[in-house]
């Protein structure tokens, strides 16, 4: 399909955006300036899939960048928010839950494999030209409503047959050396647009792996294309999907000659996919790259690892949390299985980082990550009604203090305590059976006087 009603059109993007995208239109078309909408929302809208994020591009060959800002600010409602960013003036717009990026039209040239483009103003063609897949280089012109019903989608290089063919192609075979993490993108966008790599495609990524392109890019870029495997999970997809790509395409070799992604991972990094659209409890907020980094390393050998992380740039606590994992795991599945009751599941846990607990969580057998859920869920929230000061009032301190009070919270989690009263009897108890043997600091232990005497 090459033809496109405005009507189908607006119908398909977010409500939030119709207004700001009919404004760009008629303050472009006063200025006789020609506006595209481009990328991911063109191939989406003809794939008859939902729109995410909103790409436009203005032709305005020979203006300044800060027309983009102009053209936003005069177009769009007060409460738009307005974001300039970038060296070519970039504008991203957000109202409610819409957001959209305008561009000016501008072509890059790639100096050397990896290093960052060098861009100039452009026309739409020129722009179209410097993208990474024929199916993401569709433009669509769309004009204030009342110019035009029917739109044309531009299309220079193909890429309408490549989406008949759900294939992703790129646009020259220089393309991976220019920008390698477009081996990334290829991974991540294939499996969730059902798309393949066409065959030259394929070939040109081999012959730039064989070229040495993925030394010259640097590991924060490479470990950014990688958070995004795990956070597109939000979208529902599989991270084991695109990891399995770039296993077989042979980019993971290409980062280091020993990085696999082994059979056994697949499994616990599926569950952690899962767990970014349904959180199995209700979690603090965390890097669901940090989980899945750990689960994918943790059975190759510990150089390996070690050499994987500074390879991505991963540092400080983040690495040693991940170098960690491989014996956490061991200490914690095995405290774990041996755990009976719950306050015994809560010492296996206590005091463990949301991130290593997802990662616990994907390897866990099912009782184990039962007793996880349960733990997360219920009993590390769990609130006891005795404070320090309680204790304090009882002539507690120090040490003594922390050990009654786990006592009293292990009382709780196993249902032997149902409330106040019963915990500061257990704790008179303990003073008293203490003070008995001499070992607890006890500053003169006080009678407590019951809430009744109080009353
Ligand atoms: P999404 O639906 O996730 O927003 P998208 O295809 O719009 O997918 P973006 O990352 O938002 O992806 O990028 C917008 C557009 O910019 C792409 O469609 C593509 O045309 C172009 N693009 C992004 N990254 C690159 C790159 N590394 N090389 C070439 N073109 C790129």
């Amino acid at each position: 399909m090459s033809r496109m009603s405005s009507k189908e059109i607006f119908r398909s993007l977010s409500p939030d955006l119709v207004e700001i995208v009919q404004g760009l239109a008629e303050e472009a078309n006063s200025r006789n300036l020609r506006l595209f909408l481009v990328g991911g929302a063109v191939r989406d809208l003809l794939l008859n899939r939902p729109i995410m994020d909103v790409d436009m591009v203005l032709e305005a060959p020979g203006a300044a960048r800060e027309i983009v800002a102009e053209v936003a600010r005069a177009a769009c409602p007060q409460n738009v928010k307005i974001v300039v960013h970038g060296r070519f003036g970039t504008v991203s717009m957000e109202s409610g839950n819409g957001k959209l990026d305008l561009a000016l039209a501008r072509s890059e040239t790639y100096r050397s494999p990896g290093a960052l483009p060098v861009v100039e103003a452009a026309s739409l063609e020129e722009d179209l030209f410097r993208r990474d897949f024929g199916v993401n280089a569709l433009a669509l012109e769309l004009f204030s409503s009342e110019r035009r019903a029917q739109l044309e989608v531009t299309d220079p290089v193909g890429g309408l047959r490549d989406l008949d063919r759900k294939q992703l192609r790129i646009l020259h075979s220089e393309s991976f050396r220019d920008d390698p993490t477009r081996a990334f993108r290829a991974a991540r966008l294939g499996p969730r647009l059902g798309f393949s790599l066409a065959r030259g495609t394929r070939v040109a990524l081999s012959e730039s792996i064989a070229h040495g392109v993925f030394s010259s890019i640097s590991g924060d870029r490479i470990r950014r294309e990688l958070e995004k495997v795990f956070t597109d999970s939000a979208l529902g997809l599989d991270p084991v999907k695109a990891l399995k790509y770039l296993s077989d395409w042979g980019v993971l070799q290409a980062l280091d000659s020993s990085l696999t992604f082994s059979s056994s991972a697949r499994s616990p990094i599926r569950r952690l996919g899962r767990a970014v659209v349904n959180p199995p409890w209700r979690s603090s907020p965390y890097r669901p790259f940090v989980p899945g980094l750990a689960v994918w390393l943790v059975d190759l050998p510990s150089a390996v690892r070690q050499r994987v992380l500074q390879r991505l740039s991963v540092r400080g606590e983040t690495a040693e949390r991940i170098m960690g994992f491989a014996r956490l795991r061991h200490r914690r599945l095995e405290g774990l299985s041996k755990a009976r009751g719950r306050s015994a599941v809560d010492g296996v846990l206590a005091g463990i980082h949301e991130e290593s607990l997802y990662a616990l969580y994907a390897v866990a057998s099912s009782a184990g990550r039962r007793q996880i859920v349960r733990w997360a869920a219920e009993d590390r929230v769990q609130r006891v009604p005795v404070t320090g000061a309680d204790l304090v009032s009882l002539g507690l301190e120090g040490p003594a203090l922390g050990r009654v009070l786990a006592r009293i919270r292990a009382g709780f989690l196993d249902g032997e305590l149902l409330n106040r009263e019963e915990a500061l009897t257990l704790a008179e108890e303990l003073v008293r059976r203490a003070s008995t043997r001499g070992k607890t600091r006890v500053r003169g232990a006080k009678k407590r006087s019951s809430k009744r005497d109080a009353e």
